[in-house]
């Protein structure tokens, strides 16, 4: 699925990878199949916003941004965590709504304004500092109230928010568009009564918000999980993160899915396809003997004359140190475990048993290659956390391919 069909700058003949070192591949296929399941599930009348936060999960936001906006399916609208998200994806020329879930300095709300951001409140100082901002202009802001519901993250507690209704009822310059919760405790678990009272809390919040005579546009609470597994949450917007990038948000998700779609006579529940492939070339074959030592500290001693193959990927890349002597990838479609620690910028795998290798050989680090898989739940489970950590941190700079 390589070389040819890469959409890359067209002024070299030969296949763009071929003088890369390490990058990922953004399957655009499989992107619009997950995307059109969550627009299915969401319905038409539900905003569905990408959530492209941390380079869109690591897989690169400005070719995910892309393909999201594509004419069919198609998101509606993008959440970030940073106001330099916000305005990396204008600059890629995107008009649509962007939500900024995260702080924004003070000295920095006029471009919020400016860039007509919509920006999550969730303090009453910015209020005032987005006032300001937005009377200098002369436009209005816009904004999305967090509603603190149980998670304990930002948001605003039930008991403050009739004071902060007040303060927005006297502020024309402000445009209360949405407001919204996180659910803390629905992916890690097939018990939906933690979600559920969160869900209770946030309906009474917006009893109160109603109340004070606001009218809003966008009421939401739904996280992928909570689409898949919740339906009503969906309420008017869906912050869709993880499951656009073919990513069940956990074992949990899948299975409490899996049971509805099956209790509601589904014969065939949907399945997601992961989007990215993270690949390197062979930077250096060698022959090493029997009870030869491999890597820093000496934590690997050959047990045959072995074959290694040098890879150009490290910490420094984003492929977690404590996967040294664990893991393994894919080389002509057969698996090769890593050997040793992984350097900053290289790493040392075992190829002794892949038939006619080669400098230069494609390798899958995260991804499918032929029948074999590196699946990032695999990579997660082996050094204790979440496959969302495993993709967010493949560095940046290296080059996202769409094929
Ligand atoms: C990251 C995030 C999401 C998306 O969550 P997924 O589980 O990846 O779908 C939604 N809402 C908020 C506030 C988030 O921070």
């Amino acid at each position: 699925m390589t070389s040819g069909s890469v959409t890359s700058p067209v002024d070299r003949p030969a296949p763009v990878t071929a003088d890369l070192s390490s990058w990922v591949e953004i399957d655009a296929k499989a992107y619009r199949s997950n995307l059109a399941l969550f627009r299915r599930l969401a319905g038409h009348e539900v905003e569905l916003s990408a959530v492209l936060k941390a380079n869109a999960y690591g897989h690169g936001a400005t070719a995910i941004a892309a393909l999201a906006r594509e004419p069919e399916p198609r998101a509606d609208s993008f959440c970030v965590f940073t106001l330099d998200e916000a305005l990396a994806l204008r600059r890629a020329g995107h008009r649509c709504d962007i939500l900024i879930f995260g702080p924004v300095g003070r000295g920095r709300l006029a471009e919020v304004v400016a860039g007509d951001l919509r920006l999550a409140l969730f303090d009453i100082d910015t209020l005032a500092a987005l006032e300001a901002a937005a009377a200098r202009s002369g436009r209005k802001a816009r904004v999305h109230l967090k509603v603190e519901t149980g998670t304990r993250r930002f948001g605003f507690d039930a008991e403050e928010l009739p004071s902060v209704l007040a303060r927005l009822q006297a502020s024309p310059a402000i445009v209360v568009e949405g407001a919204f919760t996180h659910f803390a405790n629905i992916e890690d678990t097939t018990d939906q009564r933690y979600a559920r009272e969160q869900l209770d809390r946030f309906r009474r919040s917006l009893d109160d918000i109603a109340r004070a005579g606001i009218r809003l546009a966008r009421r939401h609470a739904a996280c992928t999980a909570a689409l898949l597994t919740m339906p009503e949450t969906a309420l008017d917007l869906v912050r869709l993160g993880i499951g656009q990038f073919g990513f069940w948000p956990s074992k949990e998700t899948r299975l409490s899915f899996r049971a509805a779609a099956e209790a509601a006579g589904a014969t065939t529940v949907p399945t997601l396809r992961p989007v990215l492939t993270w690949k390197a070339r062979i930077a250096q074959l060698k022959q090493v003997p029997r009870g030869a030592y491999v890597g820093y500290g000496c934590t690997w001693q050959t047990t045959r004359e072995t074959r290694l193959a040098v890879l150009p990927v490290g910490y420094a890349d984003g492929y977690d140190r404590r996967l040294s002597n664990q893991s393994w990838v894919l080389v002509r479609g057969c698996r090769a475990p890593v050997r040793g620690r992984v350097c900053m910028n290289l790493m040392m795998v075992d190829v002794t048993d892949v038939p006619e290798v080669a400098p230069g050989d494609e390798v899958v680090l995260l991804g499918s290659q032929g029948a074999q898989e590196v699946s990032a739940e695999q990579l997660a489970g082996l050094i204790g956390t979440i496959h969302y950590e495993v993709t967010t941190r493949i560095h940046a700079d290296l080059p996202r391919l769409v094929v």
